[in-house]
């Protein structure tokens, strides 16, 4: 049924298709020339190498096969394919213990290339960047997402600039996707029981260098025309089809993995909306190694990781039970667990039968290990998933982060690209970063040439833009022309993108019109502006935003210096990047997770202006860039940035000295490039999740399924579970020793065994005092009593007794604690 191949080629050029097929294009523009030649026009229109291969006509590919020029270019390109394949990355260059055989990757989203448009926003395009990390570094990682005939919705806007949606249909055959085999060579199909129903899916393969990204589809001709819909909008449609999405995902996702017959460790969520994953890998481990649904569940969950995105309650995803119930019934039913118990597991109060069945909490207790996405949204998440862990100090809620980072080659300018590869050669992402910092010894005047390459080369590009949309709009041929004259090659660019979300506050700089015209219109240091984003076509509020950006961008006064750029997407965000000269975010803290949108200038020398949100909260100082509070009013957050524009940005731009540079925004560049760029590259944050995540999965996942470890587990927390309420503190005596406080507490286990538990002593942090956790140590039993010990320890006579609580928990060396047990009890 897969009926979709590659036209065939002329015997000489067959390298094409593997090169086109590859999305290793979207970051590796070595062969880009290749393409040019192929067929200029088309490439020019596109830059999609795929779409160049489809069209490109008969006659076009019969010339080329007999120019041995282009044939030896290729011939070329083919040898620099291979070496990158060859290449161990420096992952398997260093082999290590504990060592993941596959890690899957679950997202709702990737954003890979305008090419293949699975993405809505920062999420997809995150995956997409960590997938291409994956890749480089040779880390064993493959994709699962899904296969959107019409993906995220494009923005088209009209001449009162309203903004409107359309759906442009993802024809696979046209997609740089290939059909999906199984080991036998027969193209794979999933079935999956719904209520009175199969569903039948299709899967399909893109290739991301060393990593593939399965994909399944809904769009099969044996599936009811509802069905078929399923995977037919990225966020669309309401509850039912977002919970049938997820359980393609999900369930699908686990049961592809079988299909492939990869040997799978790590299952990686990013983001919730997988989370059904969770249920399917542990009931397919229960079936496979006979054992009961609990003991699986522990087997499995040591396995599965969890990243969170988002900082408020809202965006959980959550689901009416009758929902649940609905679709639980086929799909779970051999589980042996009951509907009861399947619905705790989403719930914060497993005996509320009203309360909505929600994945993030699904994802936290099926997950071993949690993360959030910067310092400041793991506060935030721990905050948030307190309800999880009654009675733990917020600060211990098992939810740590790994701040995101960006994949640099597919962000840099080929004018980055060039200075990068003077300083620190070709290869500088795929090694060690501390190559990185000798980018610290180019010229001034080179840093000063890269912002103004990329600068034209922007300002051309959003005149195109610009005259292609008010053409598309039916503007008269004369403003359409005007377009040409917009913006000015040698003005301080500022750029501003992203999603037209409340939090965001897109229009703050239109807080106080009048004093932003000044700044872009003054004669000696003018600014200008370019502005992106989508609002979400049921937020009518977005909208009036995008509006007023147009209308303001329209003023005459303004003579071309703001420019609105429609439909944002991966395309344009490139080029924003490399082109502005400072990127300007003013999200209100701490909504903003993380935001990657400003690391992508990083790497082209573009300066960061932000709330001290998210990553810039972490990577914010004084040298570098410049910062907002994003905590006050809106009122106060829009004077502060027009005051730091006014008086800092503007000026360090236009101060220039003889040699015409500007000294100290330079400065900042280099120290945005050489400090900032390293730290926030996905690399950093690929090697984080390897290293403190993965490796302790894979190890602990390998442990618990060796002998019968698992059940053990498993059997600990049902004991656990049953006698916790057991459990007390007696007599708390505090004794002066010397130089120290002698703690001696008494207490009571009941029926639970003395090796199972761990006694502490606490003390929050205070002014002037870390927090403190001291292990107390078992001594006599308590003479009369069953199950009644005395522990003990001591604390420096400094500090005050006080400060100090003992607490009990649970204890197993070979649990994730307190993610996979959170008992606790405090002596008072
Ligand atoms: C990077 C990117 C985003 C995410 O940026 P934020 O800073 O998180 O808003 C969204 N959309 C596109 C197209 C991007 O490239």
């Amino acid at each position: 049924m897969h009926p979709v191949l590659p036209r065939a080629l002329p015997g000489g050029l067959e390298g094409l298709t593997e090169l086109a097929l590859d999305l290793r294009w979207t970051w590796n523009h070595a062969v880009d020339a290749l393409w040019q030649e192929v067929d200029p026009d088309l490439w020019h229109q596109t830059h999609n190498p795929w779409v160049v291969l489809q069209n490109v006509s008969r006659h076009r590919l019969d010339e080329l096969d007999a120019d041995e020029g282009f044939t030896s270019r290729l011939d070329r390109a083919m040898d620099g394919r291979r070496r990158y394949f060859a290449t161990p990355g420096l992952c398997a260059a260093t082999p290590s213990e504990a060592m993941p055989r596959t890690i899957a990757y679950f997202s709702m989203e990737f954003g890979l290339s305008e090419a293949l448009p699975l993405y809505a926003g920062g999420l997809g395009v995150l995956a997409g960047d960590y997938l291409k990390t994956a890749s480089d570094l040779g880390v064993p990682m493959l994709g699962i997402g899904l296969l959107y005939q019409q993906g995220y919705f494009r923005q088209t806007i009209d001449n009162a600039g309203n903004q409107d949606a359309v759906y442009p249909y993802n024809d696979p055959t046209s997609l740089p996707i290939q059909p999906a085999f199984d080991p036998d060579g027969s193209a794979l199909e999933l079935d999956l029981p719904l209520p009175g129903r199969t569903l039948r899916l299709r899967v399909w393969r893109a290739q991301v260098g060393r990593v593939d990204l399965y994909l399944l589809d809904s769009n099969h001709v044996s599936n009811a025309p509802v069905d078929r819909g399923i995977t037919s909008r990225l966020y669309g449609g309401g509850p039912e089809m977002r919970l049938l999405q997820e359980v393609v995902l999900g369930i699908g996702g686990w049961r592809l993995l079988e299909a492939l017959g990869v040997d799978v460790d790590v299952c990686h969520l990013n983001e919730g909306h997988a989370a059904l994953l969770v249920l399917e890998r542990a009931r397919r481990c229960m079936h496979e190694r006979r054992l009961s649904f609990r003991e699986a569940w522990w087997t499995t969950r040591a396995g599965n990781v969890f990243t969170t995105h988002t900082p408020v309650a809202a965006g959980f995803d959550a689901f009416a039970p009758a929902l649940i119930h609905k679709y639980a019934k086929g799909l779970l039913a051999d589980c042996g667990i009951s509907l009861q118990e399947l619905m705790a597991l989403g719930r914060v109060d497993p005996n509320d039968d009203a309360e909505p069945f929600n994945m993030t909490y699904l994802a936290l207790r099926g997950c071993a290990q949690s993360s959030a996405v910067s310092r400041l949204h793991g506060e935030v998440s721990r905050r948030l998933f307190e309800r999880l862990y009654p009675r733990w100090p917020v600060h211990e809620v098992p939810v740590r982060h790994v701040t995101n980072g960006v994949h640099m080659p597919s962000w840099d300018s080929s004018w980055a690209d060039a200075l990068w590869t003077s300083a620190c050669g070709q290869d500088r992402w795929l090694r060690e970063s501390t190559c990185l910092a000798s980018v610290a010894t180019c010229e001034d005047a080179d840093l000063w040439e890269l912002a103004a390459d990329q600068r034209a080369d922007l300002v051309h590009y959003a005149r195109d833009r610009l005259a292609l949309q008010l053409g598309q709009r039916g503007e008269d041929p004369e403003r359409v022309s005007l377009a040409g004259q917009v913006l000015d090659p040698n003005i301080l660019t500022l750029g501003m993108a992203r999603r037209f979300a409340e939090y965001k506050r897109m229009t703050l700089l239109l807080h106080d019109e009048e004093r932003l015209v000044a700044l872009l219109t003054n004669t000696t240091r003018p600014v200008q502006l370019i502005v992106a984003g989508k609002a979400h076509p049921d937020d009518e509020a977005g909208k009036r935003q995008v509006r007023a950006w147009l209308e303001f961008a329209r003023r005459p006064c303004l003579a071309g210096r703001v420019v609105f750029l429609e439909d944002y997407d991966l395309a344009i965000a490139q080029r924003l990047v490399q082109g502005v000269d400072a990127w300007i975010n003013t999200p209100w803290r701490p909504w903003e997770a993380c935001g990657t949108s400003g690391m992508k200038a990083l790497v082209n020398g573009g300066l960061n202006v932000s709330t001290l949100d998210g990553w810039w909260a972490e990577a914010y100082d004084a040298t570098s860039g410049w910062a907002i509070d994003g905590g006050g009013g809106d009122a106060e957050d829009a004077h502060e940035l027009y005051r730091l524009l006014e008086d800092e940005i503007v000026p360090s731009f236009y101060e220039r000295d003889a040699h015409d540079i500007p000294r100290r925004w330079v400065a900042r560049m280099r120290a945005s490039m050489t400090r900032l760029a390293p730290s926030f590259s996905s690399n950093r944050m690929l090697l984080a999740y390897l290293d403190d995540f993965y490796r302790p999965a894979t190890r602990a996942l390998r442990k618990r399924k060796k002998k019968d470890s698992a059940p053990g587990l498993a059997e600990w927390s049902d004991t656990v579970a049953s006698h916790w309420h057991e459990v007390r503190f007696g007599d708390v005596d505090i004794t002066l020793d010397g130089e120290q406080w002698r703690f001696r507490a008494h207490v009571y286990l009941g029926d639970l065994p003395l090796a199972w538990v761990r006694v502490e002593l606490y003390a929050e942090e205070g002014e002037g005092f870390p927090m403190q956790c001291i292990p107390m140590r078992e001594g006599a039993s308590v003479s009369g009593v069953i199950g009644g010990y005395e522990f003990s320890a001591g604390v420096p006579a400094a500090h005050a007794p006080g400060r100090y609580t003992a607490r009990v928990r649970p204890w197993n060396d070979d649990a994730f604690l307190p993610a996979e047990l959170p008992f606790i009890a405090w002596q008072r």
